[in-house]
């Protein structure tokens, strides 16, 4: 089972903290939202696993952390600043603002039961290019409009990579094939953000440019299609909710030879079925477009150089051909956000308990849940009990994060566990004070097995699995 729809996990995030609604008490913000302490350990859980399995456990990918804000050259020559934009319609009617290749995601604010257009009322504007680049000035600037201050907020870490291309080839003294990885923020001035933390004007993204031989391309890209299924798979989302979608020739990007999208059921309310699929992430092959852009010797078929301003030549030098060209790249570019979502979906379980009442139980990997075990004493007004249990936490903390609860019946703390994914509970009672044993209750069986305090630690680690 998975949640329903996303309404279930935007209730379920908001009342036990996973994310909440930013700026809330003044009004809000539209779509923007804040991780609380749940989401914050969950998100970098996500980050650290895709970090671990690029970066760590391959021995062909480099980290990188570049800045949020670039000089505006950058957003020139990648081509951001004349072709990253959505086309935007406005009604006359409504006053609604739509993107016109997203009307039937939205719906018309006068008539919530139909899409933008499809009333004989709705009196739409011709569309018209809309550059989803922040703007921002830098400096003690007199003008807000001050052209030569202007700088944006980076809509993708990518070209972050791009220019940093031969700093880490020189370096690293990496030979191709190899990576570069980066997580961070990227920011989008969406004409209709919406469906929760899917689509935020503000957002992070886990990134890799992978640099190639351009003959190598086509196999490489095919590799990180199936090995980021499985790197899905592997957090716990099951095959069924997944789907590849190959971008027609009308949609690729004009650099791209080809993209393959990974799409994720966030929609499963809908009826069609192919619409409750949507992006969570994008594996695109861009061929030797990025390197070549931000390069000072490429030329046009005039001879001029294609990119005045830059000063460094991003080719690569062949030792073993001696040959020297730019590298194509493969991108597999991967939302921090949709990759929560999807995970959070996809582990939202309901069961009915013996009494009859309906549970929520987050059957989170214990690799990603945010809180490991958590310890309940059965009586809180027993010093003894309320000691040991208190103990235990201290000495599990430092090998797996671990939490204390006594605020209320021990039915009431197992709920709240299970509604937020901890795998274990420790329950300390009467009678571990004369066995020095406790109780261990697993979050998706509710079976329970008596385990002695001398190798609690060791048994509930090697239950957990990866650290
Ligand atoms: P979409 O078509 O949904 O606008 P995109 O194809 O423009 O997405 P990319 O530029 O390929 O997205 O970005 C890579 C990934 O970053 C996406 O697959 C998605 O997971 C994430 N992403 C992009 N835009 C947003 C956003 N506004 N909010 C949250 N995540 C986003």
């Amino acid at each position: 089972m998975a949640a329903p729809n996303i309404e279930t996990i935007v209730s379920l995030s908001k009342r036990r903290g996973f994310v909440f609604p930013a700026s809330d008490i003044y009004g809000g913000l539209g779509s923007s939202w804040d991780y609380g302490s749940l989401g914050v350990e969950l998100a970098n859980n996500v980050k650290q696993s895709w970090w671990r399995w690029l970066v760590h456990e391959r021995d062909d990918i480099e980290g990188l952390d570049s800045s949020i804000i670039q000089n505006r050259l950058v957003w020139k020559y990648s081509g951001h600043e004349t072709t990253f934009s959505d086309p935007l319609v406005d009604c006359r009617n409504c006053k609604g603002r739509f993107r016109l290749d997203k009307l039937q995601d939205v719906t018309c604010p006068k008539h919530p039961s139909i899409h933008p257009g499809e009333d004989k009322e709705c009196d739409l504007t011709d569309a018209r290019e809309f550059n989803l680049m922040f703007r921002t000035t830098v400096g003690a600037v007199s003008a807000e409009d001050d052209e030569t201050a202007l700088a944006y907020l980076r809509p993708e870490t990518a070209q972050g990579i791009f220019i940093n291309f031969k700093n880490v080839l020189d370096t690293s003294r990496r030979k191709l094939p190899f990576g570069i990885a980066q997580i961070g923020k990227a920011f989008r001035n969406e004409v209709t953000p919406g469906n929760f933390i899917f689509r935020t004007r503000e957002f992070e993204q886990m990134e890799m440019e992978y640099f190639c031989q351009p003959e190598d391309a086509p196999g490489i890209h095919q590799e990180f299609i199936d090995e980021f299924q499985k790197w899905f798979y592997s957090l716990g989302i099951s095959g069924e909710n997944l789907k590849l979608y190959e971008q027609t020739k009308e949609e690729l990007a004009h650099y791209a030879e080809r993209t393959v999208d990974i799409l994720y059921r966030f929609f499963p309310e809908r009826e069609d079925e192919e619409k409750q699929f949507d992006e969570l992430m994008g594996i695109a092959n861009r061929k030797d477009f990025d390197l070549k852009a931000h390069s000072k010797k490429p030329e046009d078929a005039e001879g001029k150089r294609i990119n005045p301003d830059s000063t460094e030549d991003l080719s690569y030098f062949d030792e073993a051909t001696k040959q020297r060209f730019y590298p194509y790249v493969i991108e597999p570019a991967v939302g921090v956000n949709r990759t929560l979502l999807a995970i959070l979906m996809d582990a939202y379980t309901e069961k009915t308990n013996d009494k009859g009442e309906t549970r929520v139980i987050l059957k989170l990997k214990p690799e990603l849940a945010p809180i490991k075990v958590a310890v309940l004493p059965l009586a809180k007004n027993k010093p003894e009990i309320v000691a040991m249990a208190k103990g235990l936490k201290k000495q599990l903390l430092p090998a797996m994060r671990t939490v204390y609860d006594d605020t209320g019946g021990i039915g009431k703390l197992y709920a709240r566990q299970d509604e937020i994914g901890t795998p274990f509970c420790v329950t300390v009672d009467h009678e571990s004070l004369e066995d020095n044993a406790v109780t261990v209750r697993d979050r998706d069986t509710w079976t329970q097995d008596r385990v002695n305090v001398s190798v609690l630690r060791d048994h509930l680690q090697e239950r957990l699995g990866k650290p």
